[in-house]
């Protein structure tokens, strides 16, 4: 597989690279931490500041995991800075995200972590709680851009009744290195609650998942990733891509399905491969999609149909046919690929952009009816990540595209894989009809 590598971050750090970088101003994309099995939650302690209910039990929570929480004054390099901010109800209040939090944020280590708890702004009508729960918007993503060595700064709005059931997944996630390209997102958790995993390493353990368009880039990875969570693994993709969906298939010690998802029969196929080998389908990933660019004014009729018939019309299809026939069922966990391109925009991507776009439609409004059935589906929405995609790029364009998120470089495949297994996570009920960028928060699409 040829994907590009980022030689610029490699060289800004090393100890030549890091002098000359310093010395001209030159921008320094870190290394991020990702994550293996068995790794810490946290490289560090952390501090929890803030009076809400939620407070104690994220403590609680990170006293489980096995991470020291240490008081706010106390002088530790930090993993993560964790505030509760659900009690934030004035102007006045909002001093606290001065100071306290600004002093520990000061001290968060390489790829710490600063997580803001709230309450969502659209569930009061007084205008001042909304003001202050609508700040913290504004102030976690501006705090994400001031961040360094790839530390990340996210928002968690946590429904009022919510228990930690609810939100320990998402809580999880964000504070770990599993969220390494997840930057300035705003992420609702409801109330819906199920039990935890046994083994919070492998949180899909015992569930059988299908991946599409899993021979390569993004997708080889999300198989990858969900067999290393405990999943078992359909990889689908075209019959061309054959001997490629083999290796991934071995490698993710699952099997290979080879289907074109806009074949009328693909959900049937799906289905039924997944009842033959694993007796059921409980996460289905639409990651399949192709790009067909072309300045609108020149586009052929074949290249905007192709690309909103794989990326769009195949995922509305084949959730339908799999809803009907109850084969996605409860517990069921959709995640779908939508693209930065598809909320900002992208010059040449007009068909792919609505395709994406309309992703995101369906997702939003379809929602509700998984919930109905305890099952949820939710969208990743990938900005510059580095596969054979992007390393056709031509080389200035890429380099710009790498450079403009706060995290200052491309994406791993296995960053929107991470994303997608903690959104097919049977203790992720409470995420639902959500739109996560894994863009290092470009400035494309903020
Ligand atoms: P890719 O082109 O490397 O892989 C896509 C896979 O989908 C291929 O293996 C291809 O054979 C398969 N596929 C295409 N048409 C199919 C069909 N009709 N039936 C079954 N399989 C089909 O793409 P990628 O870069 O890995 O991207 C994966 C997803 O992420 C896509 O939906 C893409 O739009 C989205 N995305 C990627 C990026 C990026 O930077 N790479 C950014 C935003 C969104």
């Amino acid at each position: 597989m040829t994907t590009s590598t980022d030689r610029y971050r490699s060289f800004v750090n090393s100890p030549l690279g890091s002098s000359i970088g310093k010395r001209l101003g030159l921008p320094r994309p870190a290394e991020l931490r990702r994550h293996s099995p068995g790794s810490p939650l946290l490289d560090g302690p952390a501090v929890v500041l803030g009076s809400g209910a939620l407070a104690p039990d994220v403590t609680l929570l990170l006293k489980a995991a096995g991470v020291a929480v240490v008081d706010a004054d106390s002088p530790d390099r930090l993993g993560a800075v964790v505030l509760d901010a659900t009690t934030l109800s004035s102007v006045a209040d909002l001093g606290v995200l001065r100071d306290p939090l600004g002093p520990a944020v000061r001290r968060l280590g390489p790829s710490g972590r600063l997580l803001v708890l709230a309450r969502a702004a659209d569930t009061t009508d007084e205008p001042a709680v909304a003001a202050a729960r609508q700040a913290l918007d504004g102030f976690v993503r501006s705090a994400a851009k001031e961040l360094r060595r790839g530390a990340t700064a996210n928002l968690v709005v946590v429904a009022e009744d919510a228990e930690p059931a609810a939100w320990e997944s998402t809580v999880r996630f964000f504070l770990s290195a599993r969220s390494a390209f997840v930057d300035g997102q705003v992420v609702r958790v409801g109330v819906a609650a199920t039990n935890a995993p046994d083994d919070w390493d492998r949180p899909l353990e015992g569930r059988v998942a299908v991946v599409t368009g899993a021979a390569q880039g993004i997708g080889a990875a999300i198989a990858q990733t969900l067999a290393r969570d405990g999943a078992r693994v359909v990889c689908a993709d075209l019959p061309a891509q054959g001997e490629r969906l083999a290796v991934v298939a071995n490698r993710a010690r699952g099997t290979a399905l080879q289907v074109d998802i806009t074949a009328a029969d693909a959900a049937e196929r799906i289905a039924a491969h997944a009842d033959e080998r694993y007796g059921g389908l409980d996460i289905l990933v639409h990651n399949a999609g192709i790009t067909r660019d072309k300045l609108l004014v020149n586009m052929p009729e074949a290249q905007w149909s192709a690309v909103l018939a794989v990326n769009l019309e195949s995922q509305l299809r084949i959730n339908e046919h799999l809803l009907e026939q109850k084969v996605l069922g409860s517990g069921a966990r959709v995640v779908c690929a939508a693209s930065t391109s598809g909320i900002a925009g992208n010059r040449g991507q007009t068909n792919y952009a609505a395709s994406k776009a309309g992703i995101i439609g369906m997702v939003r409004s379809a929602a509700p009816a998984f919930a109905d059935i305890g099952a949820t589906i939710n969208a990743v929405a990938p900005g510059f990540i580095e596969t054979e995609m992007t390393a056709r790029m031509p080389f200035a364009t890429r380099e710009v595209a790498r450079r403009i998120c706060s995290l200052q470089q491309g994406g791993q495949p296995v960053d929107v894989a991470e994303t997608i297994g903690w959104l097919a996570q049977t203790a992720s009920v409470a995420v639902n009809g959500q739109v996560v960028r894994v863009c290092g928060q470009s400035l494309v699409g903020a």
